[in-house]
């Protein structure tokens, strides 16, 4: 395949992807899950990964549907660029890591603001750990504001298609960091996000809590102080559990509860504005 298609139409990556996350998947449950080689939490249940696969699907119909507008915004924006940059391997490692700095707030502010935590809560609410976690999107990102964390990359000069073409990448590689089937990674620890990494970041022990919200590279967490590294043995999900595998229930129930805490009873306006913005809720 020809891998300018791909940047052209980036909203085939995932699906060209597809196929190793489904043989990744089927190694997991087949050699791990059947070979009792993986804990409990690890299982795949049948409603649950129909629950998670349907996520994903909403999430990249969401995706397409609003891409298209978002692009356009890109592309207008794209007319007061600071820089022309050409795309060759070292400009594209450049934006790579951008990206990802840029990532690191978004998935921060995705766990510290409650309008884009109720977005985000679908990616956590799972009491599983493996590969098909993954899937767990939510189609209300767009809405959350996830398009604006790429803007600065824009701004600078990265053409808006390379940019969406790296977003998209960076989702992709975040698969590979959802299983339990991985230990640690020696020193590649140190500089990429993980495994273990990540399983820290989907852990309801106190000390996991708001932890490792890294993409690719883990040294984020490391500057800003996110990191936490997996000691104790991780407990998956989030404090207040959702209870359902309906796609439906799992994109919209922190929309409805943030929707009445902000709007179900007399406030000023910015009272309001500060139920959506402040920290979710325990
Ligand atoms: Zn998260
Ligand atoms: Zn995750």
């Amino acid at each position: 395949m020809d891998p300018t298609m791909l940047v052209d139409n980036p909203e085939w990556l995932l699906i060209v992807l597809a196929p190793v996350f489904i043989i990744c998947m089927l190694a997991e449950y087949g050699l791990g899950q059947r070979n009792h080689r993986l804990p409990a939490n690890s299982r795949y249940s049948l409603p649950e990964v129909v629950c998670n696969f349907t996520l994903a699907g909403m999430h990249q119909l969401a995706d397409l549907l609003t891409g298209l507008l978002i692009v356009k915004f890109y592309l207008w924006l794209f007319g007061w660029r600071l820089f022309d940059i050409e795309i060759s391997v070292a400009s594209f490692i450049a934006l790579m890591v951008l990206q990802d700095f840029c990532y690191y707030w978004f998935h921060r502010a995705s766990h510290r603001v409650r309008w884009m935590w109720a977005a985000h809560v679908a990616h956590h609410s799972s009491e599983n750990m493996n590969f098909s976690t993954a899937f767990r999107q939510s189609l209300m990102y767009p809405l959350a504001g996830m398009w604006l964390f790429w803007v600065p990359l824009v701004i600078i000069g990265f053409e808006p298609k390379w940019v969406v073409f790296v977003v998209l990448l960076n989702l992709g590689l975040q698969f590979f960091v959802h299983t339990q089937w991985i230990d640690k990674l020696g020193p590649i620890e140190k500089v990429f996000n993980t495994p273990s990494h990540h399983r820290v970041h989907h852990g309801t022990n106190p000390q996991y809590i708001d932890k490792n919200y890294a993409g690719v590279l883990i040294v984020w967490d490391k500057l800003f102080g996110t990191y936490e590294p997996e000691v104790e043995t991780v407990r998956y999900g989030v404090t207040k559990p959702v209870n359902s595998f309906n796609p439906i229930t799992v994109t919209f129930h922190e929309w409805r509860e943030l929707w009445a805490d902000a709007f179900h009873q007399p406030m000023t306006i910015k009272q309001r504005l500060k139920v959506l913005l402040s920290p979710p809720r325990d």
